[in-house]
């Protein structure tokens, strides 16, 4: 239902819980967040509830200078913390949040999954296997298994997703499902509603369906489902803090 997210941030787990806050009033079943040091180490917490309930869960030593967050509106999978975003999968290298449906989420379990144990029913948590199988079996970076995945899955989505090989960058990508990138000073926020990053940037840049896009503390750099890059000048949001 909502996501955040933030890349080079000195105060990580501020901006994502605050930024899960003014998404509060979307109405949601259950939150999590992902954050990660430069050092690959990263951290999840989940909780069903508010999200007060997360923030008391999320320990005062959690550090990191990236991280994404989400709220769920469950579409696959009753409300709890194992469907609760972000997925991750067996090891942690691949963490995902997911606005959205996947339509043939069935499919990529039979085609590519069988061996995969599943800790909950949601349609996200293939998605994520399927970029992690996609990774090792093709021997792909964490961009390029996205780039593949984009290519077998069917549906709406907003993703953001994190390679704890490469804790400094956050990949995003959208289909039919709201996801825009905030430019800050030094840190770059991602956001699912421009209303969850505004006291963090007011300058937004917008992403079409079907690009790929890098996001880093220095820039962010945007491509198409094909690799070419894109140019595109950010917009003023019109919303006060
Ligand atoms: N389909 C996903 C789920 O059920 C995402 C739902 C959402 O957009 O919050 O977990």
């Amino acid at each position: 239902c909502g996501i955040v997210g933030v890349v080079g941030s000195s105060n990580t787990v501020e901006v994502l819980l605050n930024g899960l806050e003014k998404l509060e009033y979307r109405g949601y079943d259950s939150a999590g967040i992902c954050v990660a040091g430069q050092d690959g180490e990263t951290t999840l917490v989940k909780s069903v509830g508010r999200i007060a309930e997360l923030r008391n869960k999320v320990g005062a030593d959690v550090t990191g200078t990236t991280g994404i967050g989400h709220t769920r509106w469950a579409t696959h999978g009753v409300p709890s913390e194992n469907n609760a975003h972000p997925h991750t999968v067996e090891g942690g290298r691949f963490t995902l949040v997911h606005n959205g449906v996947i339509e043939n989420f069935e499919e990529i379990k039979a085609d590519y999954l069988s061996d995969v144990n599943f800790i909950g029913q949601t349609d996200t948590e293939v998605a994520v296997q399927l970029i992690n199988h996609l990774a090792i079996s093709e021997k792909l970076s964490a961009k390029e298994a996205l780039r593949r995945a984009l290519e077998i899955i069917k549906g709406s989505y907003a993703f953001a997703l994190m390679d704890i090989t490469e804790p400094e960058v956050v990949y995003v990508a959208k289909n039919k499902s709201p996801l825009l990138i905030g430019l800050g000073e030094e840190f770059n926020v991602i956001c699912s509603d421009a209303m969850a990053m505004i006291s963090e940037t007011k300058t937004f840049l917008e992403i079409i369906d079907g690009e790929i896009v890098t996001v880093k503390a220095d820039g962010v750099t945007i491509e198409t489902q094909t690799g070419e890059t894109v140019e595109r000048a950010p917009y003023e949001a019109q919303i006060d803090a």
